[in-house]
């Protein structure tokens, strides 16, 4: 179904419509077919914690707030799904951090599809974009998912990875970079591997980003770092996995019974 043949009075609006519009952005070459089927497992796992932030994710984004604002040379990954999804929350956070470097990051990499999510990067407000001619790789992957800028990835302390494939969220951990994953799936390899596993998604986690960052901006040095030290990978990963379990046995739960009848009743 097109974008325009969406009936606003379907229950699950918002979803069809960005499916429809992966659709079309796949046809027009920005995503890849492996791109609907990560877009699906994310929605699988944004069902099952309740399709909003939950309070392990608002703590994780707020301590990746306050990372990249003390990170000297922050970055920020972007696949096609990425560029799809939020060109725009990325040009918002862009603005709030213009130290931020946005960088065309590819699984799937061909010169054409990389200027194609680069252009969607600049025209939805992003001034500076990198990644569209790589020059130097990262070790221990083969292949195209190796190659990195120069003044971007390979030079940056802190990365964001947003939807990123888990063989690359290791190597850049193993390079010795602060990685920030941003996954809705609690059990995905970059999840798992990432120092700052923020479980949420896309737009929502973009968005909350940039509030942290605007938020604590002005903040003395030791006031934004306590934050940045606020959470920990393993007890976020446990977080997300209880909250689902929580949620779940509460939705198998069966309808409360009326209980016995009190004296007076
Ligand atoms: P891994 O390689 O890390 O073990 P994977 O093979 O599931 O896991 P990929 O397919 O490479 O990972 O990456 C896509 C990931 O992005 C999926 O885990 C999916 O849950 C997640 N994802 C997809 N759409 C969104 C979205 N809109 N917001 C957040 N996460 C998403
Ligand atoms: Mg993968």
């Amino acid at each position: 179904m097109t974008v325009q043949r969406i009936p606003r009075s379907h229950p699950r609006y918002r979803s069809l419509l960005v499916r429809a519009d992966l659709a079309e952005k796949m046809a027009a070459g920005l995503v890849v077919p492996e791109g609907l089927m990560a877009h699906g497992r994310g929605e699988a796992f944004d069902y099952l914690l309740g399709e909003k932030t939950t309070p392990e994710a608002a703590r994780a984004e707020r301590a990746a707030a306050a990372r990249l604002l003390l990170a000297r040379r922050p970055a920020l990954s972007v696949n096609g799904n990425v560029a799809a999804l939020a060109a725009r929350e990325v040009a918002a956070l862009s603005k709030d951090l213009p130290r931020l470097t946005v960088e065309v990051n590819l699984f799937h990499r061909t010169p054409e599809r990389a200027r194609r999510v680069a252009d969607t990067l600049r025209r939805a407000g992003v001034r500076r974009v990198l990644g569209e001619r790589p020059t130097a790789r990262l070790r221990g992957l083969a292949s195209d998912r190796a190659w990195v800028d120069a003044q971007g990835i390979l030079r940056a302390d802190v990365v964001v990875v947003p939807l990123e494939d888990g063989d690359r969220a290791e190597a850049l951990v193993r390079a010795g970079k602060f990685v920030i994953a941003i996954d809705l799936n609690p059990l995905s390899r970059t999840s798992r591997r990432a120092q700052l596993p923020i479980v949420d998604e896309l737009t929502r986690a973009l968005h909350n980003l940039g509030r942290g960052v605007r938020h604590m901006r002005d903040w003395p040095r030791p006031q934004i770092l306590a934050v940045a030290h606020s959470v920990q990978a393993p007890e976020l990963l446990g977080g997300y996995l209880r909250r689902i379990r929580v949620r779940l046995d509460r939705l198998a739960a069966p309808p409360s019974q009326p209980g016995p009848p009190r004296r007076g009743d």
